[in-house]
Formats: C-alpha cells, structure tokens, sequence
C-alpha cells in the first residue's frame, strides 16, 4: 500500500520562536493516528530544522523535511546544504525540484537529477516536484512537458531507488495563486505519471509510489483531491503556515 503523505513547505517564512510555535502546535493537534494512517512531513527553512526537530521528536507520525539540498556532496559551494548534511540533523525527506528553485535559481532537470542522487545517497527521501506553467497549460502541451521532467529528474533511477521517490505533481500556476487545478485536472495528471512509471519501472513499482498534489490545497478542497484514486497527499505551501488549516488538511483522508 502507498502511503498518503501531508508536506507542509513553509519556503522562507517565520522566524525561529514562530517556527518553534508553529510546530509545536501541529504536534498537539495532531492525534497519534491520522485518517488514512497519513504522514506528516513539516519542511521548514534550513535554520529552524534543529528547532522544529526537538518540537516533534516525541510524535509518531510527523517527520523533517528540508526544501533543497546540494547536487555536490561538500566543498567551495558557498550557501549550499548537502543532503549528508541535511541527513545528520535528522531529515527524512527533502524536496527537490520545487518549481521555485527551476524559476528563481535557474535549476534544470540535470540538476534535480544530480540532487535526487544526492538526497537517496545520503539515506534522504526525494519529494519530487514536477508541474508545467499556465503557458503549457493552454498549449495543451501538459502532459508531455511534465513526462519531459520526470524522465530526465527521475529515470536514471534504479528500481530500488526509484521505490524510495515521492513525487509532488504541482501545476506552477496554481502554487501560490489561490486558484486550485480541477479534481478532473489534478486525478487525469496523477494517472498519466503513474502510467510513466509503469512503463519505466513496472506495475508494483507505480502503484508504491505516493503522488501528492501541490497548489493552493486547503481545508476547503482537500479531501475531494485525496478522493481521487491516484492522489495520495499534499504539498502544501500557504496552508501549512496556519496550524489549524494545515491539521484540517491532514485530517481530509478518508
Ligand atoms: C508549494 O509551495 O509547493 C505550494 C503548493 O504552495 P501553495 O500551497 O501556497 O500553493
């Protein structure tokens, strides 16, 4: 059975006591057993990854995760953060290839392939974002664009490698904006990458691996998203940043 996942990506907000109270109060409000027995992932920045640990050390059901790692294992690469790094602080995910950092940092598929290598190598679990503008959108060219970053982030994976992946489908005009993809959108999108990787990679292989959807999920259409058979979670940006929402939102499974 894949699992279902709830990924709160806090990008560069909060400082260090609002984190502290932020993930201490997910903790509270998260019951020991969620709905859909999810996952709780809690992605805050880099600095606040000790602080938000020692928050959630006592609860089964939530996990570190870091917004980006290195595609270079250690050196002159001032500013950057190894997944070895990210590894010894207590991280178990760490999102690579996040819609922002292809943007605003220039990162091509190369790299997110060289970061996914990085992060499985250092014992990190990938979540892997893919998503195509409102551009491709209307070109109709959707499908073909996001198969395009997948196979080059993605398949130089090994089987085994590969059964570690999570991949987060987030359309790049619906991430931030308020304005969620369609369920219809959303599930047609989930099936044609589960249907990549059965041909890349096998039957049990696709349906182990979890798909989350990402772009302006909230308590209002969360669970109508995860009812869908190929949607398996969220990565969730504004939301994750108010505790109650957030919680609603990983409460939505059925
Ligand atoms: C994100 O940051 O990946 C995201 C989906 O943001 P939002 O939920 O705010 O659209």
């Amino acid at each position: 059975m894949r699992k279902n996942i709830i990924a709160g990506n806090w990008k560069m907000n909060k400082s260090i006591d609002e984190g502290k109270t932020l993930a201490s109060s997910v903790v509270n409000m998260v019951s020991s057993k969620l709905p859909g027995d999810a996952e709780v992932i809690i992605i805050p920045p880099f600095v606040h990854l000790t602080p938000v640990k020692d928050q959630i050390e006592s609860a089964l059901n939530i996990s570190l995760g870091a917004q980006n790692c290195s595609n270079h294992d250690s050196g002159a690469y001032t500013g950057e953060v190894s997944a070895n790094m990210l590894r010894n602080v207590g991280v178990k995910y760490v999102i690579v290839g996040h819609s922002e950092r292809r943007e605003f940092f220039n990162e091509d598929n190369a790299i997110m392939a060289e970061k996914t290598t990085k992060a499985l190598a250092a014992g990190l679990i990938p979540i892997f974002c893919c998503g195509e503008s409102l551009e491709v959108r209307k070109a109709g060219e959707h499908e073909k664009f996001v198969s395009n970053q997948i196979e080059e982030g993605l398949f130089h994976l090994s089987l085994d490698e590969m059964s570690k992946v999570v991949i987060a489908y987030e359309p790049i005009w619906a991430i931030g904006t308020g304005e969620t993809a369609s369920t219809k959108q959303v599930q047609e999108m989930h099936r044609s990458i589960r249907l990549m990787l059965m041909d890349q990679y096998g039957d049990a292989a696709a349906e182990e691996t979890s798909i989350l959807y990402g772009g302006s999920v909230k308590p209002e259409n969360a669970e109508e998203l995860f009812s869908q058979s190929d949607v398996d979670g969220g990565l969730v940006g504004g939301a994750s940043l108010k505790a109650q929402d957030f919680v609603d939102i990983a409460n939505s499974f059925k």
